[in-house]
């Protein structure tokens, strides 16, 4: 199968005549065969962005290219995409068989075909022993499984998936984006699913674009994200981060002095990012060290004096909350058995590790 590109150039979708703008200059490329997630807050404007791509939705400006081909005003049943929903839309009343070669049906594929293509879909997903039941007596994984298998039977070209998860509990959700992202290597199907859980689109996705006010905040690997943050937004959304807000006062030599509320002013090394002026520094609970002693002497760490505030215990690591001048700090420490965490009122020096500080612009 020939994989396509998706590209969306300067699209903007408005409703109400011009009135709310959901998608504003949104500019993507989503290679051939990529799994590439949508990831935002509710109302950030993913589902419009996914139902445009399907057809459901018209943008006003801008074009959509498949394959290179501008697909505006192209109704959904001939683009040659295939939409997963999110409530899976199966028919209560077919069996799975049915409801899988429902696609083929309508399209008036001869009988042969329909049932090697319905048995191979079905299959594909290990779903074939279900074949004569209805969807009411599935699991809601396995439902999730016949939605997959309609929707490949047809064999789009673009696979669009509207939080397909969100409808499964924990444990299974886990196991279905490693079978999502299974079957979607197997057929090389170029795939953009959307969600609001950063934790699926990171596992997932080869790349992601974060999406906040119907804007692209940012578009990348989950790993560049997650280090490089482009602004304070894509640093909290994905993974949790430390935003320290204030303002870069001098820039000078290998130093630089930060000056934010609360705290004081601060001597950092010295970085390409940095500019005079307003800044929030971004640095992960993860990187963070805490000690009761006097600080480490250790040239890649600035230490701050503060004071626990709460704990959580995640057994992995510890959580706190460390109250540093008017500002929380949330610094994880790992856990080991046998280790005791610190008690809530502590007085502690947390470092920060200078070498995993962002500099992001406000
Ligand atoms: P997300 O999928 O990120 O939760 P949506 O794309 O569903 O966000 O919605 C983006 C914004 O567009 C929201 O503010 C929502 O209220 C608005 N919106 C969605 N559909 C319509 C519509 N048919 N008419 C007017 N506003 C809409």
């Amino acid at each position: 199968m020939k994989k396509i590109a998706v590209e969306c150039k300067n699209i903007g979708l408005s409703y109400d005549g011009g009135k709310t703008e959901v998608l504003k200059d949104i500019n993507l490329r989503i290679e051939p065969g990529e799994f590439f997630a949508l990831l935002g807050p509710s109302g950030s404007g993913k589902s419009t962005l996914l139902r445009l791509i399907a057809g459901f939705n018209q943008h006003q400006r801008g074009e959509l290219l498949v394959d290179g081909r501008d697909i505006t005003g192209v109704p959904p049943h001939a683009r040659n995409i295939g939409m997963v929903f999110q409530s899976y839309a199966l028919w209560p009343h077919m069996t799975i068989w049915d409801n899988v070669a429902f696609g083929l049906v309508e399209r008036r594929v001869d009988k042969a075909t329909i049932r090697q293509k319905v048995g191979a879909a079905l299959e594909l997903v290990s779903l074939s022993q279900y074949a004569n039941r209805r969807p009411n007596q599935l699991s809601g994984g396995q439902q999730q499984r016949v939605a997959l298998a309609r929707t490949i039977v047809i064999e789009p070209q673009v696979l669009l998936l509207d939080e397909p998860l969100s409808n499964l509990d924990k444990k299974l959700r886990v196991q279905m984006r490693q079978e999502l992202l299974s079957l979607q290597r197997k057929l090389g199907i170029t795939t953009v699913f959307v969600t609001h859980d950063q934790e699926e689109a990171m596992t997932t996705a080869d790349r992601m674009a974060v999406m906040d006010k119907g804007i692209v905040q940012q578009l990348g690997t989950p790993a560049a994200l997650f280090d490089y943050p482009a602004n304070p937004f894509v640093a909290n959304f994905v993974g949790t981060a430390n935003l320290l807000t204030g303002e870069i006062r001098q820039v000078g030599g290998d130093m630089l002095r930060f000056k934010a509320p609360g705290i004081g002013e601060i001597s950092l090394p010295n970085h390409p990012d940095a500019r005079s002026g307003p800044i929030a520094l971004s640095f992960r609970p993860h990187t963070i060290r805490m000690t009761v002693g006097d600080a480490i002497l250790d040239g890649a760490y600035i230490w701050l004096n503060g004071l626990i505030e709460h704990i959580e215990f995640l057994g992995e690591f510890t959580r706190y909350r460390v109250r540093v001048g008017n500002i929380a700090i949330t610094a994880d420490q790992a856990h080991y058995c046998g280790m005791a965490p610190f008690a809530r009122a502590t007085s502690v020096r947390i470092g920060i590790d200078t070498s995993q500080i962002r500099y992001l612009p406000l």
